[in-house]
């Protein structure tokens, strides 16, 4: 089973659904699916996408995606690695685009296999509307986000009653957003997505917001997989910096903020 990197085309076009009566010119498209992987564990996925991934002729993978991941899909299946992470190249996503509309201009069934859920961070608007700009049928499956698996492993309930009505996902802020953090500031719980290059200026904005210095945090590394790690400190240590020397710069991480996160952090 070979990852590849940036093949474009692929041998051997797929001319879809006509039959021998079917005397048409026209090259039928195939059909995209834009799976939701889960947060990394291999069964973190749901019944629907493995299914459709034991049926496809390509499969498109972001870097999150764990390699255990890609056994649901047939050996014959090609794979590609594409994303921001992928190689020594970061690719751009207009030709990540480019990629899946070609992959179904030659195939049956392609898969766009993505970390978490497709539609938080994911860059699937895009993907979507170059879909429905070449003509090309598609569908959504859903997928567990991260925030969620990062509230499974603190045992941590996103909502409580009297304590958190209102949970915001978000993606990092930099320094500059200032306002967009006061915003922010008043959800009950947070969970801030790619925050991990920001987190101590998120803190920072954070308390001049007006949280309190007190506010738990947790930092779930990981999460789901063997190399999961879980931190728990305040705002107030986040923003001194506290957990600089913890991050590992390699992993995806999340940064929880809230009353809710309190007590709940078993540090392991
Ligand atoms: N669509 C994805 C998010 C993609 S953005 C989803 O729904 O989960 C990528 C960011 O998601 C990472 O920078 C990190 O903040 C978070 N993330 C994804 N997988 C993670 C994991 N297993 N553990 C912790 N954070 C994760």
């Amino acid at each position: 089973m070979s990852t590849t990197h940036t093949e474009r085309t692929e041998a051997g076009g797929w001319v879809g659904a006509s039959t021998s009566h079917d005397t048409r010119q026209t090259k039928r498209t195939g059909k995209v699916y834009l799976i939701g992987a889960g947060p990394g564990a291999a069964d973190l996925i749901t019944v629907r996408g493995v299914r459709l991934l034991a049926k496809a002729d390509v499969v498109m993978h972001d870097a999150l995606v764990e390699p255990a991941m890609l056994d649901h899909a047939p050996p014959r299946a090609r794979r590609v690695a594409v994303g921001k992470r992928c190689g020594q190249h970061s690719m751009t996503q207009h030709f990540i685009n480019e990629l899946i509309v070609d992959a179904a201009r030659q195939h049956a069934v392609v898969v766009r296999l993505k970390g978490g859920d497709p539609m938080l961070f994911g860059r699937a608007d895009e993907e979507m509307r170059a879909l429905e700009a070449a003509g090309i049928e598609y569908e959504i499956v859903p997928g567990i986000t991260a925030a969620l698996a990062g509230a499974a492993s603190l045992r941590c309930s996103l909502t409580l009653r009297g304590v958190s009505r209102s949970v915001a996902l978000v993606t990092r802020s930099r320094a500059a957003d200032t306002g967009a953090i006061q915003e922010l500031a008043n959800a009950d719980s947070l969970v801030f997505y790619m925050g991990r290059d920001d987190a101590q200026a998120i803190a920072r904005q954070m308390i001049n917001a007006g949280r309190s210095g007190a506010t738990p945090v947790a930092i779930v590394e990981a999460c789901s997989t063997g190399d999961e790690r879980r931190l728990a400190l305040t705002l107030a240590r986040l923003a001194h910096g506290e957990a600089q020397q913890w991050l590992d710069r390699s992993k995806p991480s999340l940064l929880m903020i809230g009353t809710v996160f309190a007590g709940r952090v078993e540090v392991r």
